[in-house]
């Protein structure tokens, strides 16, 4: 009954964990600029008595709970940037930095993270494999920085990943995942028309960036309603089109911005590749060049079966068998999705909102907040993980 003590110790650490949630509130750092948020992690670890990695990757940390022969090592993980948004919260610990906000509940990861390493700290006598604390920094920002802090070899010694994230739109007490495919790709791209400007009254003789644009258009939206298996889920979305200065000047110059989602690998290349074909038929129709930056930002994230199935398990036990429900798939992002291609493991969802209004906005809304209890519950599951694989006998 070890999972049992450590999950009633997690419970006397409910205050740490709501101080440590409130000044990370209080004090948000946006993407690649959270170094006072990583020293804050790093001498929390520290004053548990955790040996501490610095600058993993960036402003990446990584706690590690160590024995001597340990059977496996557990990975779990936290993110800590915050986003560029006004706090428009009425609360005692609302941010105090302009324009800059936990408004996706990193704050409530991270220290639900640090509650966890310190219960595990204070019972490693029961550990038989390692526990690695990763805290990373960068997830809001595409490419998504778990990719560098997996080129940093943070899970070369590391058997299985976990991690988990707030839900508003689930109600406290109610959790859940889901097998395969769960979050989207993200790919951002920025096309550059190269045309010819002239007047107005001259067509002929120019080569119109905005017609090109618009005719453009229209047929990258045709990739996923005539090209891409209707079975399969896909976005494609310009969410910029820029060109032109005046009413009798024709536009040399057109750019366009936008965002490809997928909830498969192949379909998210199929895409890429018939933008650049596209693109390369405009050329030799329109006579007009073109620029394409393509940025191929978070994978699929794709949770693993044996470990999902545990995952259920482990909610089920803990919190009665209505709690579980299976996760939708969603076509939104996340970076953790770099630590699933590379070892089993499962990314899930805390339900968070209770019958207040104030919990209920959704995440990345300026009045974005949460039942701090929903920390309690992720670091029951996660502490329900460490039992499993490095605690039990049964292995
Ligand atoms: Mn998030």
């Amino acid at each position: 009954m070890i999972a049992k003590l450590l999950v009633d110790d997690l419970k006397q650490q409910y205050e740490l964990i709501v101080k440590n949630r409130r000044h990370l509130h209080q004090n948000p750092e946006l993407s690649f600029k959270e170094t006072k948020t990583a020293r804050f992690i790093t001498d929390q670890l520290k004053s548990y008595g955790i040996e501490v990695h610095e600058q993993v990757g960036g402003n990446g940390v990584v706690g590690y709970i160590r024995v001597e022969n340990p059977t496996k090592t557990i990975a779990i993980r936290a993110d800590f940037d915050a986003l560029p948004i006004q706090d428009e919260k009425n609360v005692a610990y609302k941010s105090q930095i302009d324009g800059v906000s936990h408004a996706c509940g990193h704050d409530g990861h991270t220290s639900a993270l640090l509650g966890v390493a310190k219960v595990l700290q204070e019972n490693r006598q029961y550990l038989k494999g390692n526990v690695k604390l990763i805290f990373q920094h960068a997830e809001e920002k595409p490419p998504g920085w778990a990719k560098a802090m997996v080129e940093a070899g943070v899970l070369d010694d590391v058997d299985y990943i976990f991690g988990a994230h707030l839900a508003s739109d689930l109600p406290l007490g109610r959790l859940a995942t889901r097998v395969g495919p769960t979050m989207g790709s993200v790919d951002a791209f920025t096309i550059k028309l190269f045309g010819k400007g002239g007047h107005g009254a001259r067509p002929h003789q120019t080569k119109d960036s905005i017609v090109v644009g618009a005719q453009l258009i229209t047929q990258l939206q045709q990739i996923v309603s005539r090209r891409v298996d209707p079975i399969e889920p896909a976005v494609l979305t310009i969410g910029r089109f820029e060109s032109g200065n005046a009413f009798n000047i024709i536009a040399d110059i057109a750019e366009l911005e936008g965002t490809v989602r997928a909830l498969n690998g192949n379909v998210r290349k199929q895409i890429e590749d018939e933008i650049r074909a596209i693109l390369d038929g405009f050329k030799v129709s329109s006579y007009i060049d073109y620029e394409l930056d393509y940025l191929n930002g978070y994978p699929v994230l794709v949770n693993h079966e044996k470990e999902a199935h545990l995952v259920q398990q482990l909610i089920e036990d803990a919190f009665g068998e209505n709690a579980y429900e299976v996760r939708q798939q969603v076509l939104g992002a996340e970076d953790f999705a770099y630590y699933l291609q590379q070892k089993p493991g499962v990314y899930f969802y805390a339900g968070s909102h209770n019958n207040d209004e104030a919990t209920k906005f959704p995440h990345h809304h300026p009045k974005f907040d949460f039942d701090e209890r929903a920390l309690l519950n992720i670091g029951t599951i996660f502490l329900q993980l460490v039992n499993h694989y490095v605690i039990q006998e049964e292995q």
